[in-house]
Formats: C-alpha cells, sequence, structure tokens
C-alpha cells in the first residue's frame, strides 16, 4: 500500500470497516471526532514541542525512531479526519476542491510570491 496505489475511497473504506467490526460507530459522533483530531494533533505537536526548527527537521528527516512516531501520529490525524468526513458523509475530495479555489482567490500567486502575510479578516 503506497500514496501512488491508495485512493481516498481505499482509507475511506478502511476506516469504515474497522468502525464497523467492532460496533464503534456510537462513539464515532461529529463532536467526538473532530475533538479526536484535535487530540491526535497535540500529540503530533508534543513530538515536536521543544526542538528547535532546525533540530525538529533534522530528526524528521534523518532519525527513524521520530520519523516513524511522526507518521504514526500523522496517521492518527488523518484517520479521525478520514472518520469525520465518513461520519459526516462529506465528501473530501470536492470539500478540498472549494477550498483551494478560495485559497486560490484570498492569496492570489502576484500578491503572495515568496512571502506570506495572514490578510486582515473580512
Ligand atoms: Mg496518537
Amino acid at each position: 500500500m503506497t500514496d501512488q496505489t491508495t485512493t481516498l475511497a481505499n482509507v475511506r473504506q478502511m476506516m469504515r470497516e474497522f468502525v464497523a467490526e467492532r460496533q464503534w460507530e456510537k462513539y464515532h459522533t461529529p463532536k467526538n471526532l473532530a475533538a479526536s483530531v484535535a487530540v491526535e494533533s497535540g500529540e503530533l505537536l508534543e513530538l515536536f514541542q521543544w526542538l528547535t526548527s532546525e533540530e525538529a527537521t533534522k530528526r524528521a528527516v534523518h532519525d527513524p525512531a521520530f520519523r516513524k512516531a511522526v507518521g504514526e501520529e500523522l496517521c492518527d490525524v488523518l484517520m479521525y479526519l478520514v472518520s469525520l468526513a465518513n461520519a459526516l458523509d462529506l465528501d473530501i475530495a470536492t470539500a478540498i476542491e472549494h477550498k483551494m479555489a478560495r485559497n486560490r482567490m484570498k492569496y492570489p500567486p502576484e500578491q503572495y510570491q515568496g512571502h506570506y502575510e495572514r490578510p486582515l479578516p473580512e
């Protein structure tokens, strides 16, 4: 299984089966899943918590045990996001398409070339 050969639909089905095999649907409410995304994001961030930016990059690139831990937390976040999409019957690719169209409007490349500045709230 690689990113090159696995679709979002495959991952969604894998999560659906994992949840159904355990009859965990009752726990997979939108509120619980959104909270779980935040919890797992915290676990991901915790790995980097006291490292300098340079140390974090170095470990993430060169330290196999650290890379494995990052990959596991990254998967936890992603799998809860996918489960949230399943619980809401929300099409992720469509949502990405719409969000990217908004981001392209919000950050025109000629205005944000090589720098970022948060736009003021509308
Ligand atoms: Mg975790």
